[in-house]
């Protein structure tokens, strides 16, 4: 089977982790913050604080914020359910942004009306998390604009976007936003085995989710609250949770993260390749322009079904027959049944209803070779034509 994803690991990957078992230090050890500059570097953003999945960062940069039972955040229903999750824990109200057709994301126009909208009705949301799908790059200067007029702050959920730009700069400099997380899931661009990162240029943001990550202690002698007790002392400020990363999962992602250019290349590479061999065919995929780079951590086609005769579910279930692993992003997060209770129905957000009954995950990632491409694009053209 082709998955529709697949981690790289090399030679230097494994050197770099034995190194790490064979030390004095598994974690809290020198490669966690190593591995925080190089994303530092990377991203162009002041700070970095790396944690044990996008799940956690985004869930500690919700308290960062300061969200809270009463408040609202909005995200985008075509996403994996941790967009909407991290607001839930925080007591919070969750609500949904319709998306563009095209770009798959946010819609900015569908999302100044429901600003104005609950402005009326005195319930703006505290914070929005765009989601940046498939390495795609929201409108975060359209999306800045409205947050300075309506008072909400931005965490980006780029879990699909290291290595992505928007007008040339690196997603994750925080230009328009508060916080931005990444995720090192396996599938994702660069891996950690389990892993994330949430990087912001405020120092007052940073000094929250350093110490959220780690129990809500402080170790910092010039911040103790009581007279200090003797060298072992350490005080709880907060209610905080075990959210760190090890030198193992680190020492992966420094290693990685020297192929990331090379991983995006490729993924484009492949992207450009699937463009072509797909022309004339009865889909589409996601619009592009020019100001973005998208790392392309999918490649998502939308299947034009009134010119096909297959429901989406044979095309799937035969291209699984042929060996291909398609597979389908995102289940929209309001069809949960877990967010039916929270009273989302069916019809509630149209343009993902409608993506989620076109939309087929080929496969991409830095090893797929020209011949597999080949055989997706040839099993496909047998199930659609
Ligand atoms: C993968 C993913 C997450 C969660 O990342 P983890 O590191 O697995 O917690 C959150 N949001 C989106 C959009 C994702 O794709």
């Amino acid at each position: 089977m082709i998955p529709y994803g697949k981690q790289n690991i090399n030679k230097s990957d494994l050197d770099e982790v034995l190194k790490v078992l064979t030390s004095d230090f598994l974690t809290q050890g020198p490669k966690v913050p190593l591995f925080e500059s190089e994303v530092k570097k990377i991203v162009s953003s002041k700070f970095a604080f790396a944690l044990n999945s996008a799940t956690s960062a985004l869930h500690i940069a919700c308290l960062s914020l300061g969200l809270k039972e009463g408040d609202s955040l909005w995200t985008s229903p075509n996403s994996f359910v941790a967009s909407a999750n991290c607001g839930l824990y925080c007591g919070a109200k969750v609500d949904f942004v319709d998306i563009d057709p095209f770009t798959f994301n946010m819609d900015m126009k569908l999302l100044e009306l429901k600003l104005e909208e609950a402005k009326k009705n005195n319930e703006l949301p505290k914070i929005i998390v765009p989601v940046h799908m498939a390495g795609l790059s929201c409108d975060m200067k359209e999306l800045k604009k409205l947050s300075k007029k309506y008072k909400f702050k931005i965490i980006e959920d780029a879990s699909h976007a290291i290595g992505s730009k928007y007008n040339n700069n690196p997603v994750g400099n925080c230009l328009y936003s508060d916080v931005t997380v990444f995720s090192f899931h396996p599938v994702k661009i660069v891996t950690t085995g389990e892993g994330g990162i949430a990087t912001t240029n405020d120092r007052m943001i940073a000094k929250k989710i350093d110490i959220l990550r780690t129990h809500g202690i402080t170790k910092n002698p010039l911040n103790m609250k009581n007279k200090l007790h003797g060298p072992w002392y350490f005080e709880q400020h907060d209610l905080g949770f075990n959210y760190r990363m090890s030198d193992i999962h680190a020492a992966l992602g420094l290693s990685q993260l020297k192929r990331l250019n090379k991983f995006t290349k490729k993924r484009n590479q492949i992207a450009k390749n699937y463009e072509l061999l797909l022309k004339g065919l009865p889909l589409r995929s996601q619009k592009i322009a020019n100001s973005y780079f998208s790392s392309y951590h999918l490649y998502i086609i939308r299947l034009n079904l009134e010119q096909i005769e297959k429901s989406k579910e044979a095309i799937f279930h035969s291209l699984r027959k042929k060996g291909i692993g398609v597979q389908v992003h995102y289940i929209p997060i309001h069809y949960h049944p877990f967010f039916q209770e929270l009273n989302f129905k069916k019809g509630d957000f149209p343009n993902t209803e409608k993506y989620y009954e076109e939309a087929l995950s080929l496969p991409i990632y830095p090893d797929l070779k020209k011949s597999e491409q080949l055989k997706v694009v040839k099993a496909l053209k047998e199930c659609i034509t």
